[in-house]
């Protein structure tokens, strides 16, 4: 837990300007929040600088920043609320704002990812475009159910720039054994429609009803790294490099037997139990696997059976 009087200083610093009080002083109020009453240290120092903001008779912009002496952060690195920061971002969506007190609120993007932000319509700041770029300077920090944003206030200077950014993807990146393969993998059948390819059930999709079904591989897998476990969806051709299975061989093995269910034994008994590296973005609960890497032939049969034992 980073040290009580470290947080004591940074909100003293904000209001050395416009109160009498000793950084001892905001440590002891933030001791008594976080040791007496197990409040989490962010809602704390929320609570602490409202109180002190309500003293000193000051709105939430009138303090800290100032001009420079802000750390320049990227998305990414923000990971505690009601820091003052610089950042260089590119307006990646915006969004309708649901209440008259917000101007804009939408996502901004760096390389290391993207984060929400929101400008309030009394900070009376320029409107923000869609795709540009801008060098942020004064915007706070935010927390809410473990989420980060910035807020822009009516200190915040913004400035266009003509500056590339790629925006990175929220990727991950999960290393664990194959545990599970969920139905609905193997040889599927999708509905025709371009715009619904659902996967047909009995031969009917849910939306069209029966459908001259298009087949597709896929498998939905679980990884499991020890610690959670992580539902993955590999597509048609991830399926084929994960399996060896082309999904040619795939519709002659179903051919041959009769049976579209043949395709996911078959490949159970070649993945199942193996260590994988899988990356990609999210989508909903679902890993989406862009890259796979095998990490090793076979698991181990002493190395499953330690693991085993010590659940
Ligand atoms: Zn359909």
């Amino acid at each position: 837990m980073t040290d009580l009087h470290t947080h004591a200083e940074e909100i003293h610093e904000q209001f050395t300007d416009q109160l009498d009080v000793s950084v001892d002083d905001v440590e002891e109020r933030l001791d008594t929040l976080v040791n007496e009453y197990q409040v989490p240290i962010s809602e704390a120092r929320r609570s602490v600088t409202n109180s002190y903001l309500d003293e000193a008779g000051l709105d939430r912009e009138d303090i800290g920043g100032g001009s420079g002496g802000n750390e320049t952060v990227q998305a990414a690195d923000v990971d505690a609320p009601e820091e003052w920061v610089d950042m260089t971002a590119k307006v990646v969506e915006l969004w309708e704002p649901r209440s008259d007190a917000v101007a804009q609120v939408g996502l901004l993007g760096d390389e290391t990812g993207t984060i929400k932000f929101t400008k309030w319509s009394k900070s009376d700041l320029p409107e923000l475009d869609e795709g540009a770029t801008y060098h942020l300077r004064n915007v706070v920090t935010d927390e809410y159910q473990g989420r980060f944003s910035v807020k822009l206030n009516r200190t915040t200077v913004i400035e266009e720039t003509d500056e590339e950014i790629e925006v990175g993807d929220d990727a991950l990146e999960v290393e664990g054994a194959l545990v599970d393969i969920q139905s609905g993998s193997g040889l599927i059948k999708r509905c025709p429609d371009e715009d619904c390819t659902r996967v047909l059930q009995n031969g009917r999709c849910s939306e069209h009803g029966e459908v001259e079904g298009e087949f597709d591989l896929r498998i939905k897998g679980v990884l499991d790294d020890g610690e959670d476990v992580t539902e993955v969806i590999f597509d048609q051709d991830a399926t084929e490099n994960l399996t060896g299975i082309t999904l040619e061989e795939a519709k002659d093995m179903a051919m041959d037997a009769l049976d579209t269910s043949v395709v996911v034994e078959e490949m159970q008994g070649t993945i199942m139990g193996r260590y994988y590296r899988v990356e990609g973005p999210t989508f909903g609960r679902y890993l989406l696997a862009d890259e796979v890497e095998t990490l090793t032939d076979a698991v181990d049969p002493e190395a499953t059976l330690i693991k085993a034992r010590s659940i």
